[in-house]
């Protein structure tokens, strides 16, 4: 493979300002993140992980409250 030289530079070369805190991914300056009780996530984590910590509150529709 040929390597093409960038003319915008390279997000990769600027330092993550943080990582998300489930999956390692490196969050750039200006990502959007999501802060919970001192942890990051980033946005393919934050729907599953909330989707997890609401599970207590799940029911069915038609269901009777236990
Ligand atoms: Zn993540």
């Amino acid at each position: 493979m040929r390597y093409i030289r960038k003319k915008q530079p390279d997000l990769q070369r600027a330092a993550p300002a943080e990582e998300c805190a489930r999956c390692g991914r490196e969050l750039y300056p200006g990502n959007p993140c999501w802060r919970f009780w001192g942890r990051t996530l980033c946005e393919d984590c934050v729907v599953p992980w909330l989707l997890r910590e609401l599970a207590t509150h799940r029911g069915r529709a038609g269901e009777v409250e236990p």
